[in-house]
């Protein structure tokens, strides 16, 4: 919606709302919130609210630990899973310090600033993103489990897919909030599904990915399952991804088609598909944030590993979609759900534009995996192998600071490092097995 202050508060009552949860994202993704009860809306509409940023991670360390939250009014939708009588509603908010500036660290904030450049060079980034994620069960004490007894692949109905009454629920759902949903399915491995978005402007759906992750975790609870989005649960089966098709705009035209060339691509998309390639590694700590992320990285499960571009070969980073004129888009394949949607979108449309700016070109297009001697050859890499090596690339990079701003990448990266550190002081069972007996 496109709300005013007196909309939003006529719609709260209109709707008897009894109770309103502003929202908002930290550097990591995650979403959080305070709640209010009616009476206090004209108050939080003046941007009176606070919170203490003490314990959120990339919004501390600010002089003044007081935040303020500065709900969007456009965001107002109400929660159609909680109760009907005393409907609960929620606004996403921007952070604010007490005099008045807006934090620049905050991912919101971030995603604003990339798209207000972009629009300055005239563009306007379409986006589109694929979720995936697995609904497994939970135990006799209600912990989550990797456990599920479907067996159900890609695109199977049911009886076979135990989560379709799930997903319908997620989706309906969600179509009651105002999003809209392209489509669902199950996916290739056991327990994971994919909810597909319409293509929409990034600071939107940015919004609505993180509206979509708290819907389909409470919905998956209400049917008894647990969902997740980490990115490789199982290691024998696929992982989960968030792939993003990209379209590109200028002055109302989708401007990555060429019909002239012998792939359809006009030149600003080859140089966006170039930005692209030339800036993945150093994204790879946004786009791929978690220890576990690279798990799914690797060959054989459908996810990307090679820096290539084709039109449809799995392994390779970026795959064009939607060949037809108007609507033709750029796939990326890296990203997984469990980055951060302000955050990866950023820095994807920045890469693009830079490869605009640049006149970046792809290595040459392939329908097919290249041999390493290949790879060597045609001086192909590849996404990095682990968090580690991808945060050596993000510490190295001038270009993604930015894009996301120093301050922003000097917490990031230190966080990042204390994660890589307390994964590398465990020991697993892979080890033990591997070498207990034998060394
Ligand atoms: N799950 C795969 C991934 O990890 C994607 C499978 C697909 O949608 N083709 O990216
Ligand atoms: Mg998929
Ligand atoms: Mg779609
Ligand atoms: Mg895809």
């Amino acid at each position: 919606g496109n709300y005013t202050r007196e909309e939003v508060l006529q719609m709260a009552e209109d709707e008897d709302v009894e109770f309103i949860r502003l929202q908002f994202t930290d550097m990591f993704g995650t979403l959080k919130n305070i709640a209010i009860t009616a009476r206090e809306l004209p108050r939080a509409l003046d941007n009176e609210y606070v919170v203490d940023s003490s314990y959120i991670a990339g919004i501390a360390g600010e002089k003044e630990p007081d935040m303020y939250l500065h709900p969007d009014y456009n965001t107002f939708t109400i929660l159609p899973w909680r109760p009907q009588q005393g409907k609960v509603a929620r606004l996403l908010c921007d952070i604010y310090r007490s005099d008045g500036t807006p934090l620049e660290k905050s991912p919101r904030y971030i995603l604003k600033q990339v798209v207000e450049m972009a629009a300055k060079e005239g563009y306007v980034c379409e986006v589109d993103p694929e979720c995936e994620f697995f609904l497994f069960h939970t135990d006799d004490n209600g912990i989550p489990t990797t456990l599920t007894h479907e067996k159900a692949g890609y695109l199977d109905i049911s009886p076979l897919d135990l989560g379709e009454n799930a997903r319908r629920d997620m989706v309906l759902n969600l179509e009651d909030m105002g999003y809209e949903i392209e489509s669902s399915h199950h996916e290739t491995a056991p327990a994971q599904h994919e909810i597909d978005f319409k293509f929409t402007g990034a600071n939107e759906m940015a919004d609505c990915v993180m509206t979509f992750k708290m819907a389909v975790r409470t919905i998956a609870k209400r049917h008894g399952l647990h969902a997740t989005f980490m990115p490789k649960p199982r290691a024998e089966v696929n992982g989960s991804g968030m792939h993003i098709h990209f379209a590109l705009y200028k002055d109302g035209k989708n401007i990555f088609a060429d019909p002239d060339d012998v792939n359809g691509l006009s030149e600003d998309a080859y140089h966006f598909i170039g930005g692209l390639l030339a800036h993945s590694e150093e994204m790879a700590a946004i786009t791929n944030p978690l220890v576990n992320s690279y798990k799914r990285l690797v060959p054989g499960y459908d996810a990307p590993t090679e820096l290539t571009w084709t039109k449809n070969n799995q392994n390779s980073l970026i795959r064009i979609s939607n060949l037809r004129s108007d609507s033709l888009a750029i796939e990326l394949r890296s990203p997984d759900a469990s980055a951060n949607p302000y955050l990866v979108f950023a820095v994807c449309i920045a890469a693009g534009l830079d490869g605009i700016q640049q006149k970046l070109y792809p290595t040459k297009a392939s329908d097919r995996s290249f041999s390493e001697s290949d790879q060597k050859a045609m001086n192909i890499g590849n996404l990095p192998l682990n968090l580690d090596d991808a945060l050596t690339h993000f510490e190295n990079s001038t270009w993604i600071q930015s894009v996301l701003g120093k301050k922003f990448c000097e917490e990031y990266a230190a966080a990042k490092k204390e994660e890589w550190l307390n994964y590398m002081r465990q020991v697993s069972e892979w080890e033990i097995s591997q070498y207990l007996y034998k060394i």
